[in-house]
């Protein structure tokens, strides 16, 4: 006898669904995309597929809930965004959305297999079927599922072949001397006539005479400060990959040519004299410290760092050499000496440079002080990180904020249709700006005390050896370390054998004052604390509360020095 089915209902199985539609209306989702800049810029292709789709909606009775995409293929990013936007759409709204339609599957995606899995995720978690109207497959049985597949497939294998082609391209033409990418930095792609030329631009002019000063031997900080002061802002290492990229000086060395020098067609910035000499001056820094000394030299380390009080001119060196008359051997005598005239200073370099040894012992700490040092200067950092942390937070919630304006700007643009295209792109450029702005920002906020906190330390232990650092070390690092701690160099009197300085680097400041702190005050604590104060409130370690603060922060008290100290480790 057959049971009665009904007890047993509650047994009976059905299969998972993932997604319930709320009624049976088909909805579809529409996503755009052309193959080039020229077809996004006429709009032609846009516009184009749009309309096939809109009539193809029509005709199978889809109603179209949202439009995507509306980017060219080469704009990566921007398509991947708007193609990841849809995607979310289509999550957020599964109980209605039943299609995606696209004018062909390649405009869907090239990546074959990465297609496949997700019209399968689509398909089956979200019940929404991909629609190409041109070529309108049933994927609601295997045999359509498979077919869908397959073009799939075929679209990579296009776009596979449609790169090859290209890759081979370009390289036929690196090795004709014709650069097809992009050129670097200082050039511009003009077309003339049917002809694509590769010209020096404005930018290029002001790198041109980057090249000329980088060939003179100035420095590089030097030139990026020139370089911002005519408007053209790069980085640090930007400005070395620029100097040591031979296509300024009309020679082609690329990937794709397999280690081989073309001589390329493109307009030369520089002769590739300039570029070779810069690179003779270039291996000459890496090797010794920037400039080439001659050995006598070894003798005025103090040279032009060291002023005169009287006319506030540089000292300069000069060598008196004496034959003695009973051995006649020649003896050299070395002497510092003011320039200007009247001045008369002319001073043994053996003396003032012993003179600069016993001046250094002021800021040389002494090992009982460093203790006290250090526990004050682990509680300015706390403290200045506190702030720190406070305003990186700050910044990260405004990038959000500026990050979802984008967004919602992107919204009314493309899919409300709610702002005209020049409003759009001024905005979007606008909050491209103050994004990179409050970029850099953050990129300047060091929270990651360790670092700082270990370069001081650092410091601290240089400042123990000082005065015998500087005195055992060879020229260059002498003047590093000099300039280091005095960056404005010291001022001579002659009559009193004594150094004066308007500006002591924050970290060795406070070191005088402790040292002049005596074993029998009956404050020492109290000394050393009112000795440390000045160091501990001051500005370089108080919190950038603008950007302007932050660069002024950075390269007095942090950056400069941090470079120096380490090229003189
Ligand atoms: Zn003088």
């Amino acid at each position: 006898m057959k049971p009665n089915f009904d007890m047993f209902h509650q047994w009976s199985k059905k299969p998972r669904v993932t997604y319930v539609k709320t009624s049976n209306e088909k909805i579809a989702v529409v996503y755009t995309r052309v193959s080039s800049k020229e077809q996004y810029d006429t709009n032609l292709s846009l516009d184009w597929q749009k309309k096939a789709i809109d009539e193809f909606a029509l005709r199978s009775d889809i109603r179209t809930a949202a439009y995507f995409g509306g980017t060219y293929e080469s704009a990566k990013t921007d398509g991947r965004k708007e193609f990841q936007r849809m995607l979310d759409y289509i999550k957020k709204n599964k109980d209605t959305v039943t299609h995606v339609l696209v004018y062909l599957l390649d405009r869907f995606s090239r990546s074959g297999d990465g297609a496949m899995r997700l019209s399968k995720e689509l398909r089956e978690k979200y019940g929404v079927t991909i629609v190409a109207v041109t070529q309108p497959i049933d994927t609601s049985n295997p045999g359509g599922v498979f077919q869908q597949n397959l073009q799939f497939l075929f679209s990579q294998y296009d776009n596979e072949l449609r790169r090859q082609r290209a890759m081979a391209g370009i390289k036929e033409h690196l090795e004709q001397g014709i650069w097809c990418k992009k050129p670097p930095m200082g050039y511009t792609a003009i077309k003339e006539g049917k002809e694509r030329k590769i010209i020096v631009d404005e930018t290029g002019k002001k790198l041109r005479k980057a090249f000329r000063w980088k060939a003179e031997g100035i420095k590089n900080d030097e030139i990026l400060q020139r370089l911002k002061a005519m408007g053209v802002q790069i980085y640090k290492q930007k400005l070395s990959m620029i100097f040591s990229n031979p296509f300024y000086c009309g020679i082609i060395a690329d990937k794709m040519l397999n280690g081989n020098l073309v001589e390329g067609s493109h307009e030369k910035m520089i002769p590739p004299e300039v570029f070779l000499q810069i690179h003779k001056v270039r291996a000459a820094a890496k090797g010794k410290y920037g400039v080439t000394h001659k050995k006598e030299n070894e003798q005025y380390p103090l040279k032009l760092f060291m002023k005169c009080d009287k006319c506030g001119i540089g000292y300069t060196g000069y060598v008196v050499k004496k034959k003695n008359k009973t051995n006649n051997k020649v003896h050299e005598f070395h002497y510092y000496k003011c320039r200007s005239q009247g001045c008369n200073c002319n001073q043994r370099t053996s003396e003032v440079n012993q003179e600069f040894v016993y001046f250094l012992k002021d800021y040389t700490l002494q090992p009982q002080l460093v203790a006290p040092l250090l526990y004050h200067m682990d509680a300015a950092f706390d403290k200045h990180y506190e702030v720190a942390l406070e305003q990186q937070k700050m910044y990260k919630a405004k990038l959000a904020d500026i990050e979802k304006s984008s967004e919602e700007l992107e919204d009314d643009f493309y899919l409300y249709k709610k702002v005209p295209e020049d409003v759009y792109i001024r905005l979007r450029t606008k909050l491209a700006k103050e994004k990179a702005d409050i970029a850099e920002v953050l990129s300047t906020l060091d929270v990651e005390n360790s670092n700082l906190k270990t370069y001081f330390r650092e410091g601290i232990t240089i400042s123990t050896q000082l005065a015998t650092s500087w005195y055992s070390s060879p020229i260059p690092v002498k003047e590093k370390l000099q300039k280091f701690i005095f960056p404005e160099g010291v001022t001579y009197n002659r009559e009193k054998g004594t150094f004066l300085t308007s500006k002591v680097n924050t970290l060795f400041e406070p070191i005088a004052r402790l040292n002049s702190i005596t074993d029998d005050d009956k404050n020492k604590q109290g000394s050393i604390s009112a000795a440390l104060s000045n160091w501990v409130g001051r500005t370089g370690f108080e919190l950038p509360y603008n950007k302007l603060n932050v660069n002024i922060y950075k390269s007095k008290n942090i950056k400069t020095h941090r470079l120096t100290h380490w090229e003189y480790m």
